[in-house]
């Protein structure tokens, strides 16, 4: 590793140097010292200036771990300090001191030393820094700027692909390009003729000047080629996190689920909403819960465009940009220190916002060229960001909060104004808003909140992640909502997505009564004593800490891709093996069923869903993504072996969106070749259920997903609250699959679990049971009430049940015919 040393006349523009440079490697694998400064006066003012011995101290403290340590200088006697250094210092690593400018030569450095860099190739990156300023104001780059080819001699891998991001490659995708190329040799060309660049070089990516819409030529040596190039096209297809929106739109396209299409239908903000009305939305996080409304206070109003700094003024109206940037990038930081887990991810995407070069050097560019003030700046260049990110919808449109919030807090902060927040009260509130920003949905944490209703947001939107987490039913999608009046009574429903306005007594009573979470005392059985193991479904560490105590004998289904939403390139093996031992730790000696990544349809994961589809829910999702990236099943194979062999839960594997016997067959022989020993598989299409009896022959279980199963066989989009009774388990269609699948297993005598919503439901539990379901696994606040369900009823009565609700025609006279003979004991 090559160490950096960036010595400065000034201690805080040595700081403020690092803290941008860290930025673009996100703090990671990368080891600076800044000698600045030359002491304080005795009333603490910094005494600017700069110290050889300071210096020569920097460079021996990094020549313990370093091989090689870089020197930036600023000006002057900066130089003649570290040319003293040399002679001063007792180590005896290689130093170079480079000729660089100071800022971008730290930056260059510090993003190759983070790819692994030599002392030679990190020195060339900080010299030719400048390159991409140059290339921009239209000067001619340096002789030095020509990029270097050099490769060893292997076959090139290639590959082409688009800048999606509306702002090209700039500093912070050249450093994820950087950082995403380590260990293979990969070159970037700008087609059709432009100029290329090794992707270890940020300065050179620079001057690539790639825009919006340019093609790029991947090409790539070396043993990771491949991998390299498809985690760099995953970037490039995700906008590297910044949204891709549509380069060219044909005449006539549509860009489905945007926020702005979305806008268009709402009835206006202001819109009252009577007493008794029902506003639809997508429930994001389940649970019930009813309290007053509190609506989050309005943003900021938009700064006056008319108004012109006098030229005079326009850098001290600037630098105020750049003072507000750092004073809110600390107020998040200080929180982000206090908070844990998602929340603090979070405030840390938005902490490196706030203090983004692009952001706050194009709204100083706006103050300084067209005299704009300090806030107009920042709020049209937050604009611009932002409407790059809605204007294609979906999983970007949903980061657009993170834009505006930190572009309230910069504005706030300038004007020295308070900042929109989240109300303050003792008393429980549903917290309605237009949308949330990911700090203030951070901010919720062990406060009078008892759920969220916003109008925009989707299942991966922040607001749905945290809420989650925080187990605060959420719908978000519900239109309207900001016209709800300030004194209304809501009914928030995260599992069917509805919000009523001022039910009544009755409705609140029940809503109430089911916000009690009956307990659990661990045992699932049956009233004649046959023992039905109930299980929770977790998504992570917290999860099944909740589940645990709740008293859930095991995981019936762990959604591993839920550790992952967030991700724009692939979990290494030690991280996931990381993210399985915190859920597995939580059931030491007890079965955890781990699910394979579920990723697509409604639940994207940028790493492994690059393309954009018609029809996602039935295209390239679950197992068949190892159609295309073998390597991503297998390392998660291998990591899920190590984490069980790590921990002592008895673990069982199984692949989601299985349709056919070979498909399973895969599975399983990956699944043992990677060391683990009980394999499954979910049921979840009506194949999967129709060849049960095949499937059995492959693997040692099989787990129903009730809530796919019924989008499948119905043909019915499960996100659409519009065909919720289509959605319904008690479809009788759904019902007889399910029988078919318990008969096939009787018949193997292998396990048949649920892990759909189904499970939840105690009215259905024992109509699953008797149709041969051996164990059901649910949210761990379902478990008390389905375990009170069970314990009514006996296998006699429970097969009684489920005969009589798969005789019904209708969902309807499903629901009726089985709690006819489970609650009046004879059939209906
Ligand atoms: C299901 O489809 O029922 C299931 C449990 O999987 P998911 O809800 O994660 O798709
Ligand atoms: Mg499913």
């Amino acid at each position: 590793m090559i160490g950096i040393v960036a010595v400065s006349h000034s201690a805080r523009l040595g700081e403020a140097a690092l803290e941008l440079a860290l930025q673009m490697v996100q703090g990671g694998g990368v080891r600076v010292q800044v000698a600045a400064g030359a002491g304080t006066e005795p009333d603490g003012t910094p005494i600017l200036g700069t110290d050889a011995v300071a210096v020569a101290a920097a460079i021996d403290d990094l020549a313990a771990d370093c091989d090689g340590v870089l020197v930036l200088m600023d000006l002057g006697s900066a130089v003649l300090s570290a040319e003293l250094a040399l002679e001063l210092r007792m180590s005896d690593v290689p130093v170079r001191l480079a000729p660089a400018p100071f800022v971008e030569g730290l930056l260059a450095a510090v993003v190759s030393a983070a790819a692994g860099g030599t002392l030679d190739a990190v020195g060339a990156e900080a010299a030719a820094a400048l390159g991409a300023k140059t290339g921009q104001l239209g000067a001619e780059p340096a002789a030095a700027d020509v990029d270097p080819v050099s490769h060893d001699g292997t076959e090139a891998h290639s590959r082409r692909v688009l800048v999606r991001n509306p702002l090209g490659i700039h500093a912070r995708p050249a450093a994820l390009i950087a950082e995403a190329s380590a260990g293979a040799e990969v070159r970037l060309r700008r087609l059709p003729d432009g100029p290329e660049a090794s992707a270890a070089s940020l300065s050179r990516l620079l001057v690539l000047g790639a825009r919006q819409g340019d093609e790029i030529e991947l090409s790539a040596h070396g043993a990771d080629a491949d991998a390299a190039l498809d985690r760099l096209a995953a970037l490039f297809d995700d906008g590297f996190g910044e949204g891709t929106a549509a380069v060219e739109v044909p005449v006539g396209a549509v860009v489905e689920g945007s926020v702005a299409d979305a806008a268009d239908d709402v009835p206006a903000a202001s819109a009252p909403i009577p007493s008794g009305a029902v506003l639809r939305g997508r429930g994001v996080s389940p649970g019930r819960a009813v309290a007053p409304v509190r609506h989050l206070a309005p943003a900021l109003p938009e700064p006056d465009p008319t108004e012109v700094i006098p030229t005079a003024e326009r850098a001290a109206e600037a630098s105020a940009i750049e003072w507000a940037s750092v004073a809110v990038a600390d107020q998040l930081r200080s929180r982000t220190v206090q908070a844990t887990g998602e929340t603090r991810a979070i405030l840390d995407a938005s902490r490196l916002l706030a203090s983004d070069p692009e952001l706050v050097s194009e709204a100083t560019a706006l103050v300084r060229s067209k005299g704009r003030s300090a806030a107009r700046a920042v709020w049209e260049t937050a604009g611009a960001h932002e409407r790059g990110l809605t204007a294609l919808g979906g999983r970007m449109a949903e980061r657009a909060a993170d834009i505006r919030d930190v572009r309230d807090r910069i504005i706030a902060e300038i004007l020295q104004v308070d900042l929109p927040g989240l109300p303050e009260s003792d008393e429980p509130f549903v917290l309605v808003a237009t949308d949330l920003a990911p700090a203030d949905t951070a901010a919720l944490e062990g406060g009078a909140c008892v759920a969220l209703v916003t109008e925009q947001g989707g299942p991966t939107s922040h607001t749905a992640i945290i809420a989650r987490s925080l187990g605060l039913p959420a719908v978000v999608g519900a239109i309207g909502a900001s016209g709800i009046d300030d004194a209304a009574m809501l009914l928030v429903d995260g599992d069917r997505g509805t919000v009523e306005v001022d039910p009544p007594e009755s409705r609140i009573a029940e809503a109430r009564a089911d916000a009690v979470v009956v307990p659990f005392d661990g045992v699932g059985e049956l009233a004649d004593g046959h023992r039905v193991p109930l299980l929770a479904n977790v998504g992570g560490a917290a999860d099944a800490e909740t589940a645990a105590a709740a008293g859930a004998e095991g995981v019936g289904l762990f959604r591993t891709e839920f550790c992952f939403l967030d991700r724009v390139d692939a979990p290494t093996v030690d991280e996931q093996v990381a993210a399985y031992r915190g859920v597995l730790a939580a059931f030491a000696g007890r079965k955890v069923v781990v699910r394979t990544l579920d990723a697509g349809s409604d639940k994207p994961l940028p790493f492994a869903n690059s393309d954009a589809e018609d029809n996602p829910a039935l295209g390239v999702r679950g197992l068949r993504i190892a159609r295309r990236s073998p390597q991503l099943l297998d390392d998660q194979l291998r990591a899920l072996a190590l984490a069980a062999a790590a921990e002592s839960a008895q673990v069982e594997v199984m692949a989601p969106m299985v349709a056919t016997v070979e498909e399973a067959g895969d599975f399983a022989a990956r699944a043992h070749a990677a060391g683990i020993d009980r394999v499954g598989i979910m049921i979840e299409t009506p194949s999967a259920a129709l060849l049960a009896a095949e499937l059995f022959e492959i693997v040692d279980f099989v787990s129903l997903g009730t809530n796919d199963l019924a989008q499948y066989t119905l043909a019915a989009d499960r996100l659409l609250s519009e065909l919720g009774d289509l959605n319904d388990p008690w479809q009788p269609a759904v019902l007889r699959l399910i029988g078919m699948v318990g008969e096939a297993g009787r018949a193997a005598r292998k396990p048949v679990g649920v892990c759909g919503e189904a499970g939840g439901d105690p009215a259905l539990a024992p109509v699953l049971v008797g149709l041969g379901v051996t164990t059901v696994s649910m949210t761990s606040r379902s478990l008390g009430r389905v375990a009170a369900a069970l314990r009514t009823a006996s296998m006699e009565e429970c097969v009684a049940a489920a005969r009589a609700a798969c005789g019904a025609a209708t969902a309807h006279e499903a629901r009726d015919a089985a709690s006819a003979v489970l609650l009046d004991g004879h059939p209906a």
